[in-house]
Parts: structure tokens; sequence; C-alpha cells
């Protein structure tokens, strides 16, 4: 049976890169009736923190890779597992697959001449019982990752040095650790960022050692930005925490994420993560780097935003909204909105003219629409609004008439009046805006900005 794992360090917010590697993996084992196994790599105590690891949990669970599911298993943490790891180098050491070395790096250096050379292998007969310990690599041939992504790599063993396993206090490395956990927890598919593939060099000798059948390697492409650079913490916008904050929906990062280097084989996009389940094959996913267009990604989020039934839609908005914001009056204008926002946390600056006693000035729209007679323009519609019947069309048909004696179109005309009411140049609907906050309201807002 198939098992997968996916095996964060906590050692800083959950990124986007682990949640597409965490759902490849999660869809692996769905759709095969697998396993997927958390392992929470929490060896570097010095980096690791126990809020990132929470954040990884809750992020997983957002994302719908959670506890609660059939297919998962885990948390395991690595920590928990140093004396099986202590154990392995241990064994290694017993059957002669690996040997102590007290070589400095300052010693290494000399002898070889080179900061870059490698290790010498200086050590490797010397019979040592104390200092690091080092894992014998074959001199001659290669050794094979078959990938599934990526197909036969090939690293030449005379390049590959004499790596380290353990530390001179014992402790054991991390390329050791990881391959120790993945076979005690019986992985049979190893799927990760492309930046392990030379640790599965170093496994792929390993897992044999330890008396295991190394396991099928699938490395995933890296993912890059626009200039298309590795994605990172410092440049990019990388938190899975910051996309929910801002009003990015479960189903359309998951749905974007997914097609970071896999496709259905035909042109659809929008598709959700039902469907893309029974489609997904690890062999159909690209080598070449994915580009993560955070513009693609708001046209997704815009998309599911509107295929919500209206009522969740409201409920979903209801973080962002005051909680002493009228629910009534918002629901009045909640499906205009729904058309207009492409993250959840738009709906505030669409909506708050409603709810503030004045509206929040934008200085900017202010002056762009005091271009078209604004007072002509104001004057004449606060009139009209005394006498209009209160619905769209009536309250369109005003301003029209009171652009025409201006010598001014509806559009020009409609600028100053959705500046003085809303507060901004852009929003919902004009009219419908209107006709909800209300004659008096209205009116007292064109008063105010004529004054
Ligand atoms: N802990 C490693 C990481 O966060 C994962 C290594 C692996 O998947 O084998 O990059």
């Amino acid at each position: 049976d198939l098992r997968v794992r996916f095996a964060p360090s906590p050692t800083g917010m959950f990124h986007v890169g682990g949640a597409r590697t965490a759902l490849f993996n999660w869809a692996l084992a769905v759709r095969s009736g697998g396993r997927f196994v958390l392992r929470i790599e929490d060896t570097d105590a010095t980096r690791n923190r126990p809020e990132w690891t929470e954040g990884i949990i809750s992020a997983l669970d957002w994302i719908g890779i959670n506890g609660g599911a059939p297919a998962f298993e885990g948390p395991y943490f690595q920590s928990a597992y140093e004396p099986q790891h202590r154990e392995a180098v241990a064994k290694l050491l017993a059957d002669g697959k690996a040997y102590h070395c007290d070589c400095t790096r300052e010693l290494l250096v000399a002898r070889t001449g080179s900061e870059h050379k490698g290790y010498d292998g200086h050590c490797r007969d010397r019979g040592l019982t104390e200092g690091a310990v080092r894992f014998r690599t074959p001199d001659e041939g290669v050794t094979v990752v078959d990938d599934v992504i990526r197909g036969r790599v090939e690293f030449p063993n005379d390049a590959q040095e004499d790596f380290v396993i353990a530390r001179t206090d014992g402790s054991p490395l991390y390329v050791l650790a990881n391959a120790v956990d993945d076979i005690t927890q019986g992985i049979t598919h190893v799927v990760r960022g492309e930046e392990h593939l030379g640790n599965a060099a170093k496994q792929q000798l390993l897992w044999p050692a330890l008396g295991a059948t190394p396991p099928v390697w699938a490395h995933l492409p890296v993912i890059v930005n626009e200039q298309r650079k590795k994605l990172s913490k410092r440049r990019d916008k990388v938190a899975l925490e910051d996309y929910r904050a801002e009003g990015y929906l479960a189903e359309a990062m998951v749905n974007y994420l997914m097609l970071l280097g896999w496709g259905p084989g035909d042109d659809r996009e929008i598709m959700p993560w039902s469907e893309m389940v029974p489609l997904f094959r690890l062999d159909a996913v690209n080598s070449s780097s994915a580009y993560f267009d955070e513009k693609k990604l708001r046209a997704f989020n815009g998309e599911y935003i509107r295929a919500l039934p209206l009522e969740t839609f409201e409920e979903r908005c209801a973080p962002y909204l005051e909680a002493d914001w009228d629910r009534e009056m918002f629901s009045k204008v909640a499906a205009l909105a729904q058309t207009r926002i492409a993250v959840l946390s738009e709906i505030r600056q669409n909506v708050d003219f409603l709810f503030l006693d004045e509206p929040v000035f934008d200085q900017a729209s202010w002056d762009k629409a005091m271009k078209n007679s604004p007072v002509e323009i104001l004057t004449g519609y606060l009139e009209r609004l005394d006498t209009v019947s209160w619905d769209p069309e009536s309250l369109k048909e005003a301003l029209e008439a009171v652009g025409t004696a201006n010598g001014l179109k509806l559009g020009k005309a409609q600028a100053p009046v959705r500046v003085a009411v809303t507060g901004r140049t852009v929003g919902l609907p004009l009219f419908e805006s209107i006709e909800v906050l209300g004659r008096e309201r209205a009116q007292d807002r064109i008063r105010a900005a004529l004054a």
C-alpha cells in the first residue's frame, strides 16, 4: 500500500511551496487509498518554534489535510526518534558501512589544497572509535536516482564524498534521520521539493545500507516568481497564512496550488479538489519550474468567490466587517459586491460607506471627480433627490438629466456624486448604492461635500 509523507521543518511561516508539496502527497494518498504521514522534522532546536508547528498543522487543516480524514496519519515528531537514528548510525558503524573521522576542516583543506574538494577518505581505514561518523560511499560507478518526474538522474560516485551522518557529539545528521524515519514509517514514495535531489543521491545509498529498498522518488519542480527567481520568504509573499488572512478561499488556493507543475491534461483550470484527485498522477508532473502567478491566483479566487451561495459569501465576509455594522444593510448590497471583489478583505472598502457616519474620503478620487463641474452637478442632483422616486432606475435618470443640463455624459456626471456619497471613484454600482443608503443620508452627504 502506498504510504507518502509530508515532512516540514517548523522553522518559519508555512510556505505556499510546502502547501503544494503537501497537496500532491495528499492527492496521491487519497486517490490510491493509501496513507499520508505528517512528520514534523523538528531536530534543529535552534530554529524550531512550537508556534511554527501549530501554524503548519492549522494551515494544512485549512487546505483540507487533517487528522479527521482516514488517509491521515500523525503527526510524528522527528525529535522523538533520536534513539532510532543513533541506533542506525551504530549499526552502520558495526557493519563497516560507516567510520569515525576526526579530521578538522582546516586539516582537510590543507591536505586537498581546496575549500571545495570534499572529503578525501583519510580516516576510512584508521579504525578510530571517536569523532564524526562518515558514510562510506562507493568509489566507482554511478548512483542512480530513478525519479518519476525527472527521469533517471545519475550521480557519479567519484564525485560523492563520504558524507557525515553523525556529529562528533554523536548527534545524527538530517540526511540520516530523514531516511531512517522514512524507513521506520514504511514510506513507499518520497515526494518533495527539487532542492532535496542531492539528498536523494545520499539516501539512495543509505536505504540499502540500512536494509531497506529505496522508495519511489519524485522531486517536484521549483516554484518561481515573476522574475523567474525561486520563490523566497524575503522577496515574495509566500506565507499561506497571509493569503488566508487577506481573504483567499481555501478552495481557490488548493485549486491554484495543484496546478503548479501539474494539470489535468486538458485545458481546464478551475476545478474543485474532488475532481482533481482522481486525475492526479505523479508521472504527469512537469519537471520545469512552475510560475507562481499571484494575479492568476487572484483571478481564481474571484471565480471561487462568485461561485459561493450568497449566504455563504455573506458569512465569509463577516470577519472583514465591523461587528456593529448592520447585517441587514449588508445583505442588501452583498450580491453586488460578490461579483466585484477578488479577495474577501476587499469587501470593506466596497461597503464601508453604508455604515460609517461619513464616507472615507480618498483625496485622489476627490481631485479626479472635481474636474467635472462638481458644484453644478451636486447642487442639481441634491434638488432632484427631494422628489425622485427611490429606485435605481429613477435615480439614474435624475442624474442623467442633471448631466445633460450641464453638458456632461452620465459617466462624467457620476464622478462627483459617487465621491460625495461613497468617498471613492470606484465601487459598487452607484444607483443601487444610493438606494440602499437612503434619501436622507444621501442628501446629507451631498450637502457635506458642497459645504
Ligand atoms: N524537512 C524537509 C524540508 O522541510 C523535508 C525533507 C523531505 O521531504 O525529505 O525541507
